[in-house]
């Protein structure tokens, strides 16, 4: 569970809370009991999260067509084992990896 830093614009008092990272903001200070009361990124933990943020969507990017290229390579080493079978069988197979295909498209 993550840490806000909450500031109060009315009086300034500025205060911790424990939240979820679901519950909505806490608007009214502690202190003054007005609403003025504002949840505050700090630039350490902004530059950190959106940092964080885009290696993860790089190295998933990145993971993901290496996966699609074995996908591709897993398929030709299919269908050259299916050449050596019967034809009913290769056909079937063939079907098959079709289906796969328009799955993955
Ligand atoms: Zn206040």
């Amino acid at each position: 569970m993550p840490t806000y830093d909450y500031k109060c614009d009315k009086c300034e008092h500025e205060w911790e809370l424990f939240q979820s990272i679901t519950a909505d903001p806490v608007k009214s200070c502690p202190e003054c009991k007005s609403r003025k009361a504002r949840r505050v990124i700090g630039p350490g933990a902004g530059i950190l999260f959106k940092g964080s943020g885009f290696y993860q969507t790089d190295y998933r990017s990145d993971s993901y067509k290496k996966g699609a290229e074995a996908d591709k390579k897993a398929q030709s080493t299919a269908k050259s084992e299916s050449k050596s079978e019967s034809k009913s069988e290769s056909k079937s197979s063939d079907s098959g990896s079709k289906k796969l295909q328009a799955a993955a498209n």
